[in-house]
């Protein structure tokens, strides 16, 4: 659906494909640098990395198959569709060069792929590999997803995020000179942010050449180091998340899609915010109240 106050992600597809597009996720197997020593330990504070790969247990096998697999649920009822292959858990750009690249060449090669989008960190984009991701863009669609998350250091460095923000605004600028799409993923709600460094991260992330913005409300966790800290870390209301996010449509310009507002992490790992709410479901409340606010 296309909503006339921001751009989203649907209208930002159809600007660059005919016809249906759809991502499947991959997981090919990856780890973090956050978590095995390389830049931190321990990972970051609010990361269960099960609640956003939810083909987790699926590394162990191929990329092709789980593409394929994907791909079975979409094509009987949309037997023309294309597919975007999304590697999307944990540092999707961490590891050996020749065998990243022969990771995406194996999902391009799948019928109906189209292109790539591939998550990583800021601090985990070599130029080497930016050069290799140019040559196959030259082909292929491929976007580059950066969990950017603040434009604070401190909150950075209080959820041990084990980069900075200029970390983030280098990252982006290489990408962009190497003529891939750019999209940037930030959580609102951090701990110790007030809603006025909320935005200033929106402002400071739409002046970067960036494509697609993604966002969701911070979600406490089992399983992370945050849950030990619920009673001083708030989260949002909806009513509080929806004020937030018609001024967040409000920052963004046409240029930028919004591909996401909020995440619903499955309900057994989920301690708080507990809306009961998908995600679609959100993205109608907000389309209300930005229709009501004109
Ligand atoms: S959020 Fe990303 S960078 Fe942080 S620990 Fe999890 S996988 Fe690693």
């Amino acid at each position: 659906m296309s909503f006339p106050l921001y751009t989203d992600y649907a209208t930002y597809l159809a600007r660059h494909f005919t016809g249906k597009v759809q991502k499947l996720t991959v997981n090919a197997g990856f780890t973090c640098p956050n978590r095995d020593g390389s830049k931190g330990r321990g990972g970051c504070s609010y990361c269960n990395n099960s609640s956003f790969s939810p083909n987790l247990d699926a590394a162990s096998t191929s990329v092709s198959a789980q593409l394929e697999a994907g791909k079975r649920f979409f094509e009987r009822k949309y037997p023309h569709m294309k597919y975007l292959a999304y590697f999307q858990s944990y540092t999707n750009t961490y590891g050996d060069i020749d065998r990243l690249l022969a990771l995406y060449n194996e999902a391009l090669s799948v019928e109906g792929v189209v292109g790539l989008i591939i998550g990583t960190r800021p601090d985990m984009m070599p130029d080497r590999l930016l050069d290799r991701l140019s040559q196959i863009a030259t082909r292929h669609y491929v976007m580059i997803e950066y969990g950017a998350e603040s434009c604070h250091d401190a909150t950075l460095q209080r959820v041990n995020r084990c980069h900075s923000w200029a970390d983030t605004v280098d990252a982006v600028e290489r990408t962009k000179r190497a003529s891939l799409h750019v999209g940037l993923h930030l959580i609102m709600g951090l701990p110790g942010e007030t809603r006025q460094m909320m935005l200033q991260t929106i402002q400071q992330a739409c002046r970067l050449p960036i494509d697609v913005l993604k966002l969701h409300q911070l979600q406490i966790l089992r399983g992370t180091r945050l849950a030990l800290e619920t009673d001083q870390v708030p989260t949002f209301s909806v009513d509080e998340y929806l004020d937030l996010c018609c001024e967040i449509v409000r920052l963004v310009p046409p240029d930028i899609a919004i591909e996401r507002f909020t995440s619903s992490a499955p309900a057994d790992l989920l301690i708080s915010p507990r809306w009961g709410l998908k995600n679609y479901q959100f993205v109608n409340l907000l389309h209300n109240r930005l229709t009501n606010s004109q």
